[in-house]
């Protein structure tokens, strides 16, 4: 049965300030979910910490908030307890690049087949506005009594080292490309990352939605918006890495990447920017190993005896673990 989205929105209080960002994500995952023809028994969100892991409380689905950094080994985990799971992570960009940045780094080289949203807004925003690793080396937010000291990490550069196959940036107050992508990247076959551009209204007065959508610098003799962000695919490139490709190609698709993902201020690239499917996913890498996996995934083995019992004996490791036995 088609959802509705009405099927997909729980009628909890949402509380996140006025004009955020994170509304325009809600929604795009909410209409993404009902034009994905999923049964959405069957579909599982995660969050981390940060004003991003409300997320969870207002879409209908299975939803399971994490602690702080920690988004991507739950949804791992029950993704390859339960391959049948659609699986879909948000963090936000201190939660996921800052104090998760080492699962982020080890999930790309595992390619679970799962999605992973990252409403990046360069501010810590649920605890005042402290910089996130998103944000630019001397940027001064509204919320910084002196200009970022650090410099900024790249995700989608980051991605790339680490191994993600499918890398895409998005934007929040795009309802429709952000619909679109997160429905590529569920599509994907492999981990898929989508870093959403995020304005916060409430601590972070320079990447604000006047500054994407350039409303801050208007065209003088049209007097109409000059919008930053601009859809690389619409520009002709194209993401995919094929098994025709040579290594030379591929190298060339690489560099492509950096160069444009390094690309910030006047024009500010967003789409897919890279799509690999000829990399085994970790649940391809279990089949070799226990070629029985997908049948009997552990969300499915008997662990119960009809006499009550459990399946699985246990007696003889726990005599062994017992001290003094
Ligand atoms: Fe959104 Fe920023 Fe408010 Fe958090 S603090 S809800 S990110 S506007």
């Amino acid at each position: 049965m088609a959802l509705k989205l009405a099927d997909v929105r729980t009628d909890l209080h949402n509380d996140w300030c006025s004009g955020c960002g994170d509304f325009g994500i809600e929604a795009s995952l909410q209409m993404a979910l009902t034009e994905m023809n999923v049964d959405i028994h069957r579909v599982v969100i995660f969050s981390g910490i940060g004003c991003h892991g409300k997320i969870v409380h207002w879409t209908n689905a299975f939803g399971i908030h994490t602690l702080h950094g920690r988004t991507l080994p739950f949804a791992q985990g029950a993704k390859l307890a339960n391959p049948g799971l659609e699986v879909i992570a948000i963090s936000g960009d201190g939660d996921g690049y800052g104090i998760g940045a080492g699962h982020f780094v080890h999930s790309g080289r595992r390619n679970v087949d799962m999605t992973y949203i990252v409403h990046d807004n360069g501010v810590y925003g649920l605890t005042k506005g402290q910089a996130s690793p998103t944000q630019k080396l001397g940027e001064q937010t509204k919320s910084l009594p002196q200009p970022n000291i650090n410099s900024a990490v790249n995700p989608i550069m980051l991605a790339l080292a680490a191994g993600y196959t499918f890398i895409a940036r998005s934007y929040a107050f795009d309802n429709r490309h952000l619909k679109d992508t997160i429905k590529r990247a569920v599509a994907h076959r492999g981990l898929a990352l989508v870093d959403v551009l995020q304005p916060c209204p409430t601590y972070n007065d320079i990447e604000t939605k006047a500054f994407y959508s350039g409303e801050d610098r208007p065209d003088p003799s049209t007097h109409r918006p000059v919008p930053r962000v601009y859809d690389i695919e619409k520009t002709g490139y194209n993401p995919l890495i094929t098994t025709d490709m040579t290594n030379e190609d591929v190298d060339k698709k690489t560099l492509e990447v950096i160069r444009i993902s390094n690309e910030w201020g006047d024009r500010i690239p967003v789409g897919v920017f890279y799509q690999n499917e000829n990399v085994p996913t970790y649940e391809d890498r279990i089949m070799r190993r226990v070629p029985f996996y997908l049948d009997q995934p552990p969300a499915t083995q008997q662990i119960q005896l009809q006499n009550k019992k459990s399946a699985v004996d246990l007696s003889s490791l726990l005599k062994e673990l017992t001290i003094g036995g």
